[in-house]
């Protein structure tokens, strides 16, 4: 089974456009989507409305998805994120506020979980550094895991002696999953990228292969700009686009 992975769309409805065109051409029986549809972004109903949309998609909640809902409290978030949240939560359909309200944390199949932040705190942890993973490897349940949340693509990996390890992958390239390795792997944002690349980032789990493939793709990043300046968005959110940062 081929699986296209995205995660942190954060109301960027062009990106997640082209994300979905992509798929067009190397089509995948399922998506796995890691949380985060809204917040920062202009198109949040419209995102939420594709994502819901998406035959055999398995989405679980990002922090930006219930602090919309009330369900995360946004003291945690900086002003700009919570000057966000603020807006989409006033845009949002009551369907839709009712649908981020019913996704879940964490989910699993038989051989991988997803989860927004990390295993111990499926939410809100951040997972930069190769010290939170070794803290989270008694809370794995699988030996593959799909994260998101940092917008930073990149692979953690721990062999059974708990030595451990992270790496960046390469854009256009397969990635081997190897048996009796435990992984954990961020394929970056489609909406928001923090690399320092602007272009969505996103991949392809194949199951029968054992690969993940690393995609860069770009996007009318200009039309997601104007849009959040009608919107009255703050600037840096706008800005922070153009330099995937
Ligand atoms: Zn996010």
């Amino acid at each position: 089974m081929r699986y296209g992975i995205i995660a942190d769309i954060h109301g960027n409805l062009p990106a997640l456009e082209a994300v979905l065109e992509y798929f067009k051409k190397e089509p995948v029986d399922r998506y796995i989507c890691c949380g985060d549809i809204v917040g920062y972004g202009p198109f949040p109903n419209e995102c939420v409305d594709v994502v819901k949309k998406l035959e055999n998609c398995i989405t679980i909640a990002g922090n930006h998805d219930w602090a919309v809902v009330g369900l995360e409290d946004i003291y945690s978030f900086n002003p700009l994120a919570a000057m966000a949240v603020k807006w989409s939560r006033s845009v949002l359909s009551q369907e839709n506020k009712e649908f981020l309200s019913s996704l879940g944390d964490q989910a699993y199949e038989k051989d991988w979980g997803i989860v927004h932040g990390s295993p111990r705190q499926p939410v809100n942890e951040y997972m930069f550094d190769e010290t939170v993973f070794r803290q989270n490897l008694n809370h794995m349940t699988k030996d593959l895991y799909f994260i998101g949340h940092t917008h930073i693509p990149l692979y953690f990996w721990s062999v059974p002696n708990k030595r451990v390890g992270s790496g960046f992958f390469l854009s256009g390239k397969e990635f081997f999953i190897e048996k009796g390795i435990s992984y954990i792997i961020n394929l970056g944002s489609v909406g928001q990228p923090r690399d320092g690349d602007p272009r969505a980032s996103f991949g392809i789990f194949d199951d029968v292969e054992s690969t993940v493939k690393f995609v860069r793709l770009e996007y009318d990043l200009e039309k997601t700009q104007k849009n959040m300046r009608e919107a009255g968005l703050p600037g840096f959110l706008i800005e922070r686009l153009s330099y995937g940062r």
